[in-house]
């Protein structure tokens, strides 16, 4: 089979022929028909993630290691499986990629997504970015229904990432504000699923006015320029002496500062941004504010069946999503790097 690998940090990915993998006890095999592009996986690419200042957070030393397929976002046809496994051969699902260890008290409490010996998808094990892939279990299979599943496919990352964060955040009262950071992938499925579930008062903010003019169309009740030298003032302004929770997407020093400094009295800053950087905080504030500081990863294999199902009901408005052949992900991944990318791209092998 065809797979693209990284074989080299910082390196564009490889195309290479492996053996097609044989499904063994439960596993399943998927032949992948869609697989999401993510930008988590440029800090894969690069092998490390920038914590503060010049530090920084080695994969390799993570766990990591090469040659690995990425390819977290999964859709595709359950071809085979291994003798203990009860799959439904011939027929599509989508994959929940962020499995644990299988064994521990948190992944049999149903938090897999923060195993401390995580076996994701993509990221600990080989990936979509392939023509097959091995799934260890049947029970990480989901059914989408009528859904598109060029739209459901970035649902079992961006989607869930934000829909684990916003139930951190929610809940924000009719006369309230939540502001999501950034209007990327993540931050338009934010916007997205936060209107879905019933908030009425969304501020996007960002950098680039093409992306706040997306976040305008996927329910975003106001957006904010963050490149205005008075942005603190204006989201105060805004949001009537500041939001009640802010998600943040993006995950940097100024999105941070902003988000944490503008929060009501009370209110929730949930972080899911892998940007990177640090901020100073006075301790005093959390007390003095009672704010609460949150980090949220992905999210568990319960909450993706529930944001299948709001998105079965019809509420949850598709994000732009652009489709191109598994041959080009490499140079899609480029792309991604440069910011050029409004919406999602799901590569695909049909
Ligand atoms: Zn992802
Ligand atoms: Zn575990």
């Amino acid at each position: 089979m065809k797979a693209y690998q990284v074989t080299e940090f910082s390196k564009p990915l490889e195309a290479t022929e492996l053996d097609k993998p044989e499904p063994t006890g439960t596993e399943v095999l998927i032949r992948v028909d869609k697989a999401g592009v993510c930008h988590s996986d440029l800090h894969i690419q690069d092998g490390y993630y920038a914590l503060d200042g010049d530090t920084k957070l080695d994969l390799n030393e993570r766990g990591i290691n090469l040659p690995r397929t990425m390819g977290h976002e999964l859709y595709g046809e359950v071809v085979a499986a291994g003798p203990d496994a009860d799959a439904p051969i011939g027929e599509y699902r989508l994959i929940y990629p962020w499995i644990g260890c299988r064994e521990c008290s948190t992944c049999l409490a149903g938090f897999e997504n923060i195993c401390a010996a995580p076996q994701s998808i993509g990221v600990f094990n080989d990936g979509a970015y392939a023509d097959y892939c091995i799934i260890p279990d049947s029970k990480y299979l989901i059914e989408i229904g009528d859904l598109d599943p060029v739209v459901a496919t970035p649902y079992s990352c961006s989607g869930l990432t934000v829909y684990s964060a916003l139930s951190k955040a929610l809940p924000v009262s009719s006369d309230e504000w939540l502001v999501i950071m950034g209007s990327g992938g993540l931050g338009l499925n934010a916007v997205a699923i936060a209107r879905a579930r019933g908030v009425d008062n969304v501020v996007s903010v960002d950098i680039d006015e093409k992306k706040l003019a997306a976040a305008k169309d996927m329910g975003a009740t106001a957006v904010l320029n963050s490149g205005n030298a008075d942005a603190l003032a204006q989201l105060q302004e805004i949001t009537g002496g500041g939001p009640r929770a802010v998600v943040d997407t993006v995950g940097a020093e100024v999105t941070a500062s902003l988000g944490i400094g503008s929060l009501l009295k009370g209110g929730r800053y949930v972080i899911v941004g892998l940007f990177g950087g640090g901020i100073t905080l006075g301790l005093p504030t959390l007390p003095l504010r009672a704010i609460s500081v949150l980090g949220s990863y992905t999210g568990n294999l319960t909450e993706l069946k529930e944001l299948i199902e709001l998105a079965k009901s019809g509420k949850v408005k598709p994000l732009p999503v652009a489709t191109r052949p598994m041959a080009e992900v490499s140079d899609t991944l480029d792309e991604l790097r440069s910011g050029k990318i409004v919406g999602r791209v799901v590569m695909s092998n049909s």
